[in-house]
């Protein structure tokens, strides 16, 4: 190889490398991702579903724990203050998000805020009553039901009002963050289809469940709660309400008690040994258990453990 050539390798070598260098540097992948919190595990998954690699989500609320009691730390005023984006589940869910907000001093971040979604704007709600409660009344779905992704197709207006807001922010990668979704999406419906067929055998089925948390689950797979542990959500039961439970079960021959993942077993396990039902624990929210990494994983795990616990009783 001649002189000249080997110039002329040096000089393209020496193109080749700024080009790959300003390719790096202008793809939106490699750029510092959005950082987005959420109050929820659950708004959180759909966020990943829909940002992938281009953001960086954190969530507040500790899927395993009640929400009524739910307590926000130091650390989530520090986790706001950087945040370019906030989702929420809305309604009494997560009424302590605003102080937070307040606290963060990030004023895009407050309620109305431009970076600010309340994702219960976009459901059909279910239980919406029209007496509104105070804040301090806590999380007695005053406003409607807020337990709404647990019905998984609301996944498709969820995931639109935070693909909106993501491509808002980050308007060249909207493109991306639509085809992440109706990717999604498209997964959602055949696995809406299988889980439906897992159910059929048990429409009607009357059912109790600890807390009402389960009423969009149960519309979209048309199951039939008749009654819950809690006389409110939130509110103990009495022993009145108990006898009252313990008659329903044996004139309606309630099979499963729903239990939730956080409240104590005491009263679903009187229930099962006074009527025979079987008591289910239902996971409401993504992370709680290992096996629920996810949101499509919530509903693997919550319709199995229905069906395997409907499947034992003579329905
Ligand atoms: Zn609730």
């Amino acid at each position: 190889m001649g002189w000249e050539a080997n110039r002329m390798m040096g000089i393209w070598r020496l193109v080749l490398a700024v080009l790959l260098w300003w390719g790096c540097w202008q793809s939106p992948a490699a750029a510092v991702p959005l950082k987005v919190v959420t109050t929820t595990s659950d708004l959180a998954s759909l966020v990943t579903v829909v940002g992938g690699d281009r953001v960086s989500v954190s969530s507040i609320a500790l899927p395993a724990q009640d929400p009524h009691t739910f307590e926000p730390r130091l650390t989530d005023v520090q986790q706001l203050r950087s945040a370019q984006l906030v989702v929420k589940v809305g309604l009494d869910h997560d009424l302590w998000l605003d102080r937070l907000t307040q606290e963060s001093g990030n004023p895009a971040l407050q309620r109305g805020g431009e970076r600010y979604v309340d994702v219960s704007t976009v459901i059909p709600l279910l239980e919406v009553r029209s007496v509104s409660l105070a804040p301090s009344d806590g999380h007695n779905h005053g406003a409607g039901n807020p337990h709404y992704w647990l019905d998984p197709l609301n996944a498709d207006a969820m995931t639109g009002i935070i693909a909106a807001a993501l491509a808002q922010i980050d308007p060249e990668s909207s493109k991306t963050y639509e085809a992440n979704r109706l990717a999604f999406l498209a997964t959602l419906e055949q696995k809406v289809a299988e889980w439906q067929r897992q159910l059929a055998p048990y429409q009607g089925v009357p059912l109790i469940a600890y807390h009402n948390s389960y009423p969009y689950l149960a519309r979209r797979f048309r199951l039939k709660i008749i009654d819950f542990i809690e006389p409110r959500p939130g509110i103990p039961p009495s022993p009145s309400h108990l006898t009252k439970l313990l008659r329903e079960m044996k004139d309606e021959h309630v099979p499963v008690v729903i239990q939730e993942l956080y409240e104590s077993d005491r009263v679903p396990r009187l229930l099962s040994n006074r009527t025979g039902a079987a008591v289910v624990t239902l996971v409401s929210s993504v992370g709680a258990i290992p096996e629920v990494p996810n949101y499509l994983s919530l509903f693997d795990y919550n319709v199995h453990a229905l069906a395997t616990a409907l499947g034992r009783t003579k329905v």
